[in-house]
């Protein structure tokens, strides 16, 4: 079942053709720009030049700091007329960057995110809630227009407000939910204080999850939750936002569409490109983008790419789940770890709940690592030794994952802080 055959079981060879001619058109887009026009200029570059995929990896790289640099209208390649959207990440790690679409590029976008939600079994007649900020977020209107272009019925819920959320899934009958997947986790305990199981008193049957880094664990607890079968979506606004790299029902890897990215792995120190199969930082260039193209985008994102055909029939390949930005990694007693082991560990034991914190702090020359761990209300009931034993169990386990031992709290449900966007998982509070 596909939303656009030709282009998802193209064979290789034709789609890496059509790579290489849309890749010279791009360098060409790309030239338009101020910020592009001077960097071909002093690499000598021309389109003319590209005649393999393997060229591209003599093009130079471009960073977010490239982006900051020349903000906000240095990389747009056509006249401001023609520019209708602008959208800007969230800014979790420095200033925001800005990314502008033409029209031609909102209907390629929604287009992806259309081919997307149909790959996960989304249908004319469903009802799509979106639970995720509108507005400069990628994830609000990204989905709105990918939904509309395939055809559900959209509920533009937008994010927070929880009772409310749960009230228009029974009113509408939503069918499926595009969710951030701590959200996800909270929004079920809400579900719960209402006195209502999302499993028997909703219609749900497909949950989209993404935007923030999450490990299978939490994706099988969403799935047993709410009674549904839940995707992974990647994505990130230099790239559109979401409809860069979605899950099939194979759930095993993310295809990103080679149609409208050509997608690298480098060492992030050395910068060189790995082989297949080994992790690394994703590079994106885009191949349809008009307002905005980019070449050789580090996304700081770390991931594989699976070389292996999919069982699903799609061509383009796929990648593991983000492992998260390089940036979210920290290092501890010389250790080097990310938050998405922590996730894995926790999330699989049934008795944590739905939220947990990690906060690095130093003390006397010496880092320590506490891991607090909201845990099912039943066990403050409960016997202290039992608890004792819970959080004994929680130390060891994630002792054998990071190799480190931590501090572990264990804390009643709803003490942590919560966000109503993207998870903060880790405080570090070694510099201050
Ligand atoms: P933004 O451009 O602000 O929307 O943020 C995009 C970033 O969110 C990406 O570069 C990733 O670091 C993260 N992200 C988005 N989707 C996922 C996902 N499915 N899994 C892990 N991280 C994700
Ligand atoms: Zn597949």
């Amino acid at each position: 079942m596909f939303w656009e055959r030709d282009i998802e079981t193209m064979p290789r060879k034709e789609l890496n053709r059509l790579q290489v001619s849309r890749l010279k058109k791009t360098l060409k887009q790309a030239g338009h720009s101020p910020a592009y026009g001077k960097i071909f200029k002093a690499h000598r570059i021309t389109p003319e030049k590209i005649k393999t995929l393997d060229d591209l990896k003599r093009l130079p790289f471009t960073t977010k700091e490239d982006l900051r640099k020349h903000f906000p209208y240095g990389f747009v390649t056509v006249p401001k007329e023609k520019i209708v959207r602008v959208h800007s990440s969230s800014g979790t790690t420095g200033r925001a960057t800005a990314v502008f679409h033409t029209l031609k590029d909102l209907e390629g976008w929604a287009d992806l995110v259309a081919r997307c939600m149909f790959m996960s079994g989304v249908r004319r007649g469903d009802v799509f809630q979106n639970m995720v900020g509108y507005g400069l977020f990628t994830g609000g209107l990204g989905f709105q227009y990918g939904a509309e272009r395939l055809g559900a019925l959209t509920i533009p819920s937008g994010s927070g407000n929880s009772k409310r959320q749960i009230t228009l899934m029974g009113d509408f009958g939503t069918t499926v939910i595009h969710i951030i997947p701590s959200y996800a986790l909270h929004l079920w305990k809400v579900f719960e204080e209402m006195g209502l199981d999302p499993k028997g008193d909703t219609q749900l049957r497909i949950a989209l999850i993404g935007a923030e880094p999450h490990s299978d664990a939490t994706r099988q607890r969403i799935e047993e939750m709410y009674g549904v079968e839940a995707f992974n979506s990647y994505g990130l606004s230099e790239m559109n936002g979401p409809g860069v790299a979605f899950e099939c029902p194979e759930k095993s890897g993310m295809h990103f569409w080679e149609d409208h990215f050509i997608v690298e792995v480098i060492d992030p120190k050395t910068l060189k490109p790995l082989p297949e199969g080994e992790e690394g930082e994703l590079v994106f260039t885009t191949l349809r983008r008009e307002a905005m193209p980019l070449i050789r985008y580090r996304s700081k994102d770390l991931a594989a790419i699976f070389p292996e055909p999919c069982r699903c029939g799609r061509i383009h390949r796929r990648i593991s789940r983000i492992k998260g930005r390089s940036d979210d990694m920290f290092i501890l007693k010389g250790v080097n770890i990310f938050p998405l082991q922590i996730d894995t560990v926790l999330m699989t034991l049934a008795e944590v709940g739905t939220n947990y914190q990690v906060v690095l702090e130093r003390e006397n020359f010496e880092d320590k690592m506490i891991v607090q761990v909201e845990v099912r209300p039943e066990f403050f009931k409960g016997d202290l030794r039992q608890l004792e034993r819970l959080r004994r169990q929680i130390t060891e386990s994630l002792k054998s994952e990071i190799l480190v031992t931590p501090k572990v709290e264990l804390v009643e449900p709803d003490t942590l802080p919560r966000s109503e966007g993207k998870a903060v998982r880790v405080i570090d509070r070694r510099e201050m």
